[in-house]
């Protein structure tokens, strides 16, 4: 027994297209400590993504274990999954999908009503710096505005895990540091594990621990020593 937060072990992933099998991952095994910044690195259609969707639980591996907490949740049964989706997991999405017919703060309280020891979601949008713009819709808020916002989102259930699909994907530049510096601290004042996957490399340095994939393998996993601060991160 370890005590990692999170264990890939032996994680296949094949994808039925047609008659056409596709090994979108191929025995996969990493694992995850507590309050890691974790970036999952790679090109597109290297099946990062897949781990994303596995370890949320929004999709199941066709062989191998994922153990979350001591729990091996891809034994699940679909109540239970279900559970974990709401309660375990805050997902920031690359395009928001916040629901556009809400304000901000509705958007926040209705995620965290799935959850019995949620934060609270003014404070939440307070602290990503949105206190006086929570009345807005999404469509009345810029795109750094709308992932601030997605952030509060799955914050606020006061998860165990921050999953970050290419968050910074949709935004400009300076925009897209904001918000790598918001989830910097995030990590840093909540201790929380955050997963980022991205394309982009550059990004890396930011990271605990770096897991590089290509063609559905794991190419290599790095820790980094002296990890830098996204602000003194430039590409
Ligand atoms: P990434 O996120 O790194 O771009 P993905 O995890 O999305 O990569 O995809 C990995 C591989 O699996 C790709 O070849 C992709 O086309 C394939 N794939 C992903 N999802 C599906 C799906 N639902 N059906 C079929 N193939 C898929």
């Amino acid at each position: 027994m370890t005590n990692s937060l999170i264990e890939f072990k032996n994680i296949s992933k094949e994808y039925i297209v047609g008659e056409v099998p596709i090994l979108a991952l191929n025995e996969v095994n990493f694992i995850i400590e507590e309050g890691e910044f974790v970036v999952i690195l790679g090109a597109s259609g290297a099946g990062k993504s897949t781990i994303l969707n596995i370890l949320g639980g929004m999709d199941i591996p066709t062989s191998g274990k994922v153990i979350v907490e001591g729990k091996v949740i891809t034994e699940f049964n679909e109540k239970k999954l279900t559970d974990f989706r709401a309660k375990d997991i805050g997902f920031v999405f690359q395009f928001y999908n916040l629901i556009p017919n809400l304000t901000a703060l509705e958007n926040v309280e209705f995620a965290v009503e799935v959850s019995k020891n949620h934060l609270n979601p003014k404070e939440t949008l307070k602290k990503v710096g949105l206190f006086d713009r929570m009345n807005n819709f999404p469509s009345q808020l810029s795109g750094g505005e709308q992932q601030r916002v997605a952030i509060a989102r799955a914050i606020a259930k006061n998860p165990l895990l921050l999953l970050c699909d290419e968050p910074t994907g949709a935004l400009d530049y300076k925009t897209g540091k904001a918000v790598l510096q918001l989830l910097e601290d995030i990590n840093k004042e909540t201790k929380k594990c955050v997963v980022l996957i991205t394309h982009n490399s550059a990004i890396a340095p930011m990271a605990d621990k770096v897991i590089k994939v290509k063609s559905g393998v794991i190419e290599d996993i790095t820790i980094n020593k002296n990890k830098k601060l996204i602000k003194d991160i430039e590409w």
